[in-house]
Protein backbone atom coordinates (compact mmCIF):
# COMPACT_ATOMS: atom_id res chain seq x y z
CA UNK A 1 0.00 0.00 0.00
CA UNK A 2 1.34 3.42 -0.99
CA UNK A 3 1.86 5.88 1.74
CA UNK A 4 -0.73 8.73 1.37
CA UNK A 5 0.64 11.96 0.85
CA UNK A 6 -1.17 15.28 2.30
CA UNK A 7 -1.15 18.93 1.60
CA UNK A 8 0.91 19.29 4.96
CA UNK A 9 2.43 16.93 7.62
CA UNK A 10 2.71 18.79 10.74
CA UNK A 11 7.06 19.40 12.13
CA UNK A 12 8.19 17.71 15.16
CA UNK A 13 10.41 18.27 16.38
CA UNK A 14 13.35 15.55 18.41
CA UNK A 15 11.05 13.52 21.14
CA UNK A 16 13.62 14.15 24.19
CA UNK A 17 13.39 17.96 23.49
CA UNK A 18 9.86 18.28 24.08
CA UNK A 19 10.30 15.80 27.39
CA UNK A 20 13.12 17.89 28.38
CA UNK A 21 11.18 21.28 27.62
CA UNK A 22 8.21 20.18 29.64
CA UNK A 23 9.89 18.01 32.51
CA UNK A 24 9.90 20.87 34.74
CA UNK A 25 6.14 21.10 34.98
CA UNK A 26 6.04 18.17 37.10
CA UNK A 27 8.10 20.52 39.47
CA UNK A 28 6.04 23.67 39.06
CA UNK A 29 2.75 22.03 38.48
CA UNK A 30 2.36 24.73 36.64
CA UNK A 31 0.23 24.39 33.29
CA UNK A 32 -1.11 27.41 32.28
CA UNK A 33 -2.36 30.81 33.07
CA UNK A 34 0.04 32.41 31.28
CA UNK A 35 2.71 30.61 33.07
CA UNK A 36 6.76 31.02 32.54
CA UNK A 37 6.72 29.15 29.45
CA UNK A 38 3.89 31.30 28.03
CA UNK A 39 6.37 34.54 29.19
CA UNK A 40 9.44 33.13 27.44
CA UNK A 41 7.48 32.34 24.51
CA UNK A 42 5.98 35.84 23.87
CA UNK A 43 9.36 37.04 24.50
CA UNK A 44 11.64 34.68 22.11
CA UNK A 45 8.28 35.40 19.73
CA UNK A 46 8.83 39.41 19.95
CA UNK A 47 12.59 38.66 18.99
CA UNK A 48 12.07 36.20 16.03
CA UNK A 49 9.27 38.01 14.55
CA UNK A 50 10.76 41.55 15.34
CA UNK A 51 7.64 43.15 16.52
CA UNK A 52 6.05 45.22 19.14
CA UNK A 53 4.41 43.07 21.71
CA UNK A 54 2.88 39.74 21.20
CA UNK A 55 -0.05 38.11 23.26
CA UNK A 56 -0.08 34.36 22.92
CA UNK A 57 -4.05 32.75 22.13
CA UNK A 58 -5.23 29.37 22.06
CA UNK A 59 -5.27 29.47 18.69
CA UNK A 60 -5.41 31.47 16.10
CA UNK A 61 -9.28 31.94 15.10
CA UNK A 62 -9.78 32.98 19.06
CA UNK A 63 -6.65 35.25 18.49
CA UNK A 64 -8.50 36.81 15.59
CA UNK A 65 -11.76 37.02 17.07
CA UNK A 66 -10.24 38.84 20.26
CA UNK A 67 -8.19 41.18 18.61
CA UNK A 68 -11.37 42.22 16.55
CA UNK A 69 -13.34 42.59 19.50
CA UNK A 70 -10.44 44.44 21.83
CA UNK A 71 -10.86 47.22 18.59
CA UNK A 72 -14.53 48.13 19.96
CA UNK A 73 -15.99 48.17 16.32
CA UNK A 74 -19.57 48.44 14.79
CA UNK A 75 -21.46 48.16 11.88
CA UNK A 76 -19.37 46.98 8.85
CA UNK A 77 -15.62 45.11 7.66
CA UNK A 78 -14.19 45.12 4.20
CA UNK A 79 -12.64 41.81 4.39
CA UNK A 80 -12.00 38.70 1.18
CA UNK A 81 -13.74 36.04 0.68
CA UNK A 82 -10.55 34.12 -0.40
CA UNK A 83 -9.85 32.61 2.96
CA UNK A 84 -9.98 30.24 5.27
CA UNK A 85 -13.14 30.23 7.38
CA UNK A 86 -11.93 31.65 10.10
CA UNK A 87 -11.74 35.07 9.14
CA UNK A 88 -15.26 35.64 7.88
CA UNK A 89 -16.39 33.85 10.85
CA UNK A 90 -14.70 35.88 13.13
CA UNK A 91 -15.93 39.35 11.96
CA UNK A 92 -19.86 37.74 11.64
CA UNK A 93 -18.84 36.24 15.64
CA UNK A 94 -18.37 39.89 16.62
CA UNK A 95 -21.74 41.08 15.66
CA UNK A 96 -20.09 43.10 12.76
CA UNK A 97 -21.29 42.71 8.68
CA UNK A 98 -18.59 41.70 6.24
CA UNK A 99 -18.51 43.73 3.40
CA UNK A 100 -16.60 41.63 0.68
CA UNK A 101 -14.01 43.09 -1.48
CA UNK A 102 -12.13 41.49 -4.70
CA UNK A 103 -8.86 40.02 -4.72
CA UNK A 104 -5.77 40.90 -6.74
CA UNK A 105 -5.40 38.12 -9.30
CA UNK A 106 -1.68 38.26 -9.37
CA UNK A 107 -1.42 38.64 -5.31
CA UNK A 108 -4.87 36.48 -4.25
CA UNK A 109 -4.58 39.50 -1.44
CA UNK A 110 -7.36 42.37 -0.81
CA UNK A 111 -7.46 44.76 -4.31
CA UNK A 112 -6.58 47.93 -2.46
CA UNK A 113 -7.96 49.87 -5.74
CA UNK A 114 -11.36 48.57 -4.66
CA UNK A 115 -11.54 49.20 -1.29
CA UNK A 116 -12.68 53.01 -1.43
CA UNK A 117 -16.29 52.44 -2.94
CA UNK A 118 -17.16 49.75 -0.30
CA UNK A 119 -16.61 52.36 2.75
CA UNK A 120 -20.33 53.81 3.88
CA UNK A 121 -20.57 55.43 7.21
CA UNK A 122 -21.27 52.17 8.92
CA UNK A 123 -17.21 51.16 8.06
CA UNK A 124 -15.11 50.41 11.05
CA UNK A 125 -12.67 48.17 9.61
CA UNK A 126 -10.33 46.03 7.19
CA UNK A 127 -9.72 42.89 7.61
CA UNK A 128 -7.31 41.62 4.87
CA UNK A 129 -5.16 38.63 4.74
CA UNK A 130 -1.92 37.93 3.95
CA UNK A 131 -3.09 34.63 1.68
CA UNK A 132 -0.60 32.13 0.94
CA UNK A 133 1.99 34.37 2.17
CA UNK A 134 1.63 37.25 -0.42
CA UNK A 135 1.82 40.10 1.74
CA UNK A 136 -1.51 43.06 1.23
CA UNK A 137 -0.59 46.37 -0.18
CA UNK A 138 0.05 47.61 2.82
CA UNK A 139 0.82 50.98 2.12
CA UNK A 140 -2.10 51.51 -0.36
CA UNK A 141 -4.51 50.23 2.42
CA UNK A 142 -2.86 52.26 5.17
CA UNK A 143 -3.16 55.28 3.42
CA UNK A 144 -7.25 54.48 2.91
CA UNK A 145 -7.51 53.71 6.71
CA UNK A 146 -6.03 57.04 7.53
CA UNK A 147 -8.39 58.96 5.16
CA UNK A 148 -11.94 57.04 6.55
CA UNK A 149 -10.40 56.67 10.19
CA UNK A 150 -10.59 52.90 9.51
CA UNK A 151 -8.68 50.14 12.05
CA UNK A 152 -6.40 47.46 10.25
CA UNK A 153 -6.38 43.95 11.21
CA UNK A 154 -4.15 41.60 9.16
CA UNK A 155 -4.93 37.48 9.57
CA UNK A 156 -1.53 37.05 9.24
CA UNK A 157 -2.07 33.16 9.73
CA UNK A 158 0.21 32.27 6.61
CA UNK A 159 2.97 35.13 7.16
CA UNK A 160 4.32 33.46 9.93
CA UNK A 161 8.24 34.96 9.81
CA UNK A 162 7.87 36.93 6.86
CA UNK A 163 9.38 40.27 5.86
CA UNK A 164 8.28 43.08 3.83
CA UNK A 165 10.80 45.63 3.06
CA UNK A 166 13.15 44.26 6.16
CA UNK A 167 9.98 44.84 8.62
CA UNK A 168 8.26 41.89 10.70
CA UNK A 169 4.97 41.34 8.99
CA UNK A 170 3.36 41.68 12.30
CA UNK A 171 3.99 45.20 12.10
CA UNK A 172 1.46 46.34 10.12
CA UNK A 173 -1.72 47.67 10.71
CA UNK A 174 -3.40 47.91 14.31
CA UNK A 175 -2.87 44.43 15.01
CA UNK A 176 -1.80 41.22 13.34
CA UNK A 177 -3.17 38.09 13.60
CA UNK A 178 -0.76 34.35 13.64
CA UNK A 179 -2.26 31.22 13.66
CA UNK A 180 0.53 28.33 15.15
CA UNK A 181 -1.73 25.09 14.27
CA UNK A 182 -0.28 22.24 13.60
CA UNK A 183 -0.48 22.59 9.88
CA UNK A 184 1.13 26.02 10.13
CA UNK A 185 5.14 26.64 9.13
CA UNK A 186 5.22 27.34 12.90
CA UNK A 187 3.12 25.57 15.17
CA UNK A 188 2.20 25.08 19.23
CA UNK A 189 -0.01 21.87 18.56
CA UNK A 190 -2.98 24.75 18.25
CA UNK A 191 -2.28 28.30 19.15
CA UNK A 192 -2.38 32.11 17.81
CA UNK A 193 -1.04 35.36 18.92
CA UNK A 194 -2.04 38.80 17.78
CA UNK A 195 0.81 41.24 17.77
CA UNK A 196 0.23 45.24 18.02
CA UNK A 197 2.20 48.01 19.41
CA UNK A 198 -0.45 49.81 21.91
CA UNK A 199 0.17 49.18 24.97
CA UNK A 200 -3.59 49.85 26.22
CA UNK A 201 -4.79 47.82 23.76
CA UNK A 202 -2.11 44.63 24.67
CA UNK A 203 -4.11 45.21 28.44
CA UNK A 204 -7.54 44.47 26.62
CA UNK A 205 -6.36 41.59 25.13
CA UNK A 206 -4.88 40.09 28.03
CA UNK A 207 -8.46 40.49 30.14
CA UNK A 208 -10.46 39.45 26.56
CA UNK A 209 -8.53 35.96 27.07
CA UNK A 210 -8.92 35.51 30.41
CA UNK A 211 -13.06 35.75 30.72
CA UNK A 212 -12.30 39.80 31.16
CA UNK A 213 -11.42 39.44 34.69
CA UNK A 214 -9.37 42.94 36.13
CA UNK A 215 -8.80 41.59 39.32
CA UNK A 216 -9.97 39.31 42.07
CA UNK A 217 -13.12 40.96 42.22
CA UNK A 218 -13.68 43.03 39.35
CA UNK A 219 -14.53 41.55 35.88
CA UNK A 220 -15.22 44.38 33.59
CA UNK A 221 -15.47 42.70 30.10
CA UNK A 222 -17.09 39.95 28.56
CA UNK A 223 -14.09 37.93 27.67
CA UNK A 224 -13.34 34.04 26.96
CA UNK A 225 -11.24 31.93 27.34
CA UNK A 226 -8.03 31.60 25.39
CA UNK A 227 -5.13 31.23 27.16
CA UNK A 228 -2.07 29.08 25.25
CA UNK A 229 -1.52 26.63 27.76
CA UNK A 230 2.06 25.05 28.92
CA UNK A 231 2.26 22.55 26.82
CA UNK A 232 1.22 24.23 23.51
CA UNK A 233 4.21 27.02 24.90
CA UNK A 234 6.69 24.30 25.68
CA UNK A 235 6.10 23.09 21.58
CA UNK A 236 6.29 26.49 20.31
CA UNK A 237 9.59 26.97 22.29
CA UNK A 238 10.98 23.38 20.84
CA UNK A 239 9.68 24.18 17.01
CA UNK A 240 10.78 27.78 17.00
CA UNK A 241 14.79 26.59 17.15
CA UNK A 242 14.08 24.59 13.97
CA UNK A 243 11.99 27.04 12.39
CA UNK A 244 14.64 28.45 9.83
CA UNK A 245 15.54 25.20 8.96
CA UNK A 246 11.89 24.16 8.28
CA UNK A 247 11.76 26.89 5.66
CA UNK A 248 14.69 26.37 3.89
CA UNK A 249 13.46 23.02 3.34
CA UNK A 250 10.23 24.32 2.59
CA UNK A 251 12.29 26.34 -0.09
CA UNK A 252 13.86 23.57 -1.83
CA UNK A 253 10.43 22.16 -2.27
CA UNK A 254 9.18 24.91 -3.84
CA UNK A 255 12.04 25.57 -6.32
CA UNK A 256 11.45 22.06 -7.54
CA UNK A 257 8.03 22.68 -8.10
CA UNK A 258 8.41 25.88 -9.99
CA UNK A 259 11.72 24.34 -12.13
CA UNK A 260 9.12 21.69 -13.92
CA UNK A 261 5.77 23.19 -13.27
CA UNK A 262 6.72 26.60 -14.86
CA UNK A 263 6.95 25.19 -18.46
CA UNK A 264 3.44 23.81 -18.96
CA UNK A 265 1.37 25.88 -20.77
CA UNK A 266 -2.12 26.73 -18.85
CA UNK A 267 -0.48 26.05 -15.51
CA UNK A 268 0.36 28.72 -13.65
CA UNK A 269 2.19 29.24 -10.87
CA UNK A 270 2.61 31.84 -8.04
CA UNK A 271 5.07 34.27 -8.64
CA UNK A 272 7.08 35.33 -5.30
CA UNK A 273 6.94 39.08 -4.51
CA UNK A 274 10.01 41.00 -4.78
CA UNK A 275 11.10 42.59 -1.39
CA UNK A 276 9.70 39.76 1.07
CA UNK A 277 11.43 37.51 2.80
CA UNK A 278 9.12 34.29 2.16
CA UNK A 279 8.36 31.32 4.21
CA UNK A 280 7.07 29.05 1.17
CA UNK A 281 3.98 28.12 3.64
CA UNK A 282 1.84 27.27 0.13
CA UNK A 283 2.18 26.26 -3.35
CA UNK A 284 -1.09 26.68 -5.38
CA UNK A 285 -1.36 25.82 -9.24
CA UNK A 286 -3.76 27.79 -11.18
CA UNK A 287 -5.20 25.64 -13.86
CA UNK A 288 -6.60 27.81 -16.78
CA UNK A 289 -8.79 24.82 -18.72
CA UNK A 290 -8.98 26.42 -22.21
CA UNK A 291 -4.91 25.90 -22.03
CA UNK A 292 -4.14 23.20 -20.06
CA UNK A 293 -7.14 21.22 -21.27
CA UNK A 294 -8.37 19.85 -18.05
CA UNK A 295 -10.28 21.50 -15.16
CA UNK A 296 -8.52 22.48 -11.78
CA UNK A 297 -11.34 19.47 -10.38
CA UNK A 298 -9.27 16.39 -12.78
CA UNK A 299 -6.30 17.32 -11.50
CA UNK A 300 -7.81 16.70 -7.99
CA UNK A 301 -8.97 13.80 -8.72
CA UNK A 302 -6.05 12.16 -10.80
CA UNK A 303 -3.87 13.44 -7.96
CA UNK A 304 -6.30 11.60 -5.24
CA UNK A 305 -5.99 8.27 -7.47
CA UNK A 306 -2.57 8.59 -6.89
CA UNK A 307 -2.89 8.67 -3.24
CA UNK A 308 -2.02 12.29 -3.26
CA UNK A 309 -4.27 14.71 -1.35
CA UNK A 310 -3.89 18.05 -2.52
CA UNK A 311 -6.72 21.08 -0.79
CA UNK A 312 -8.96 23.26 -2.83
CA UNK A 313 -7.68 26.46 -0.99
CA UNK A 314 -10.16 28.55 -1.07
CA UNK A 315 -12.76 26.48 -2.55
CA UNK A 316 -15.57 27.56 -2.33
CA UNK A 317 -15.75 31.16 -1.45
CA UNK A 318 -16.28 32.15 2.20
CA UNK A 319 -18.88 34.31 1.23
CA UNK A 320 -21.09 31.18 -0.60
CA UNK A 321 -21.10 29.21 2.80
CA UNK A 322 -24.50 27.58 3.45
CA UNK A 323 -24.56 29.06 7.03
CA UNK A 324 -24.55 32.58 5.34
CA UNK A 325 -27.98 32.04 3.42
CA UNK A 326 -27.30 34.20 -0.12
CA UNK A 327 -26.38 36.75 2.20
CA UNK A 328 -23.55 37.62 -0.36
CA UNK A 329 -23.69 37.85 -3.89
CA UNK A 330 -20.17 35.95 -5.02
CA UNK A 331 -20.41 38.11 -8.38
CA UNK A 332 -19.56 41.11 -6.78
CA UNK A 333 -15.75 39.48 -6.62
CA UNK A 334 -15.49 38.35 -9.81
CA UNK A 335 -11.63 37.72 -9.43
CA UNK A 336 -12.43 35.71 -6.63
CA UNK A 337 -14.70 33.75 -7.49
CA UNK A 338 -13.08 33.12 -11.20
CA UNK A 339 -9.79 32.05 -8.77
CA UNK A 340 -11.39 29.98 -5.91
CA UNK A 341 -12.59 27.16 -8.57
CA UNK A 342 -9.64 26.76 -10.35
CA UNK A 343 -7.10 26.81 -7.81
CA UNK A 344 -4.87 23.66 -6.13
CA UNK A 345 -2.69 24.01 -3.50
CA UNK A 346 -0.25 21.23 -3.87
CA UNK A 347 1.45 19.55 -0.84
CA UNK A 348 4.25 21.69 0.77
CA UNK A 349 6.07 20.58 3.98
CA UNK A 350 9.94 20.15 5.09
CA UNK A 351 9.91 16.39 4.69
CA UNK A 352 8.16 16.13 1.23
CA UNK A 353 10.34 13.99 -0.79
CA UNK A 354 12.03 15.22 -4.74
CA UNK A 355 10.67 11.70 -5.58
CA UNK A 356 7.41 12.73 -4.49
CA UNK A 357 7.16 15.88 -6.01
CA UNK A 358 9.16 14.46 -9.33
CA UNK A 359 5.32 12.11 -9.19
CA UNK A 360 2.72 14.92 -8.46
CA UNK A 361 4.70 17.43 -11.46
CA UNK A 362 4.76 13.85 -13.51
CA UNK A 363 1.14 13.33 -13.41
CA UNK A 364 -0.09 17.48 -14.10
CA UNK A 365 2.86 16.16 -16.75
CA UNK A 366 1.31 13.67 -18.74
CA UNK A 367 -2.36 15.04 -18.18
CA UNK A 368 -1.81 18.13 -20.55
CA UNK A 369 -0.74 15.23 -23.34
CA UNK A 370 -4.46 13.94 -23.06
C1 LIG B 1 -5.30 28.67 9.94
C2 LIG B 1 -5.97 29.96 9.66
C3 LIG B 1 -6.69 30.67 10.65
C4 LIG B 1 -7.09 30.12 11.99
O1 LIG B 1 -6.17 29.51 12.68
P1 LIG B 1 -6.42 28.35 13.76
O2 LIG B 1 -5.15 28.43 14.51
O3 LIG B 1 -6.57 27.07 13.02
O4 LIG B 1 -7.59 28.69 14.59
C5 LIG B 1 -7.18 31.93 10.32
N1 LIG B 1 -7.03 32.45 9.11
C6 LIG B 1 -6.39 31.79 8.12
C7 LIG B 1 -6.24 32.46 6.78
C8 LIG B 1 -5.86 30.52 8.36
O5 LIG B 1 -5.26 29.86 7.37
Amino acid sequence: MEEKVFVTKSSMPPFEEYMEEIKDMWDTHILTNMGPKHRELEKKLEEYLNVNQVSLMVNGHMALELAIQAMNLTGEVITTPFTFSSTTHAIVRNGLTPVFCDIDPDTFTLDADKIEPLITDRTSAIVPVHVYGNICDINKIRRIAEKYGLKVIYDAAHAFGEEYGGMGVGNFGDASVFSFHATKVFHTIEGGAVCFGDPEYGMDLYRLKNFGIRGPETVDYVGANAKMNEFQAAMGLCNLRYVDQEIARRKCVFAQYAERLNKLPGVEIMKLQENVKHNYAYFPVFFDEKIYGHTRNEVYDALAAEQIFARKYFYPLTSTYDCYHDQFDANQTPVALRISKRILTLPIYAGLKPDTVDKICGVIESMKGE
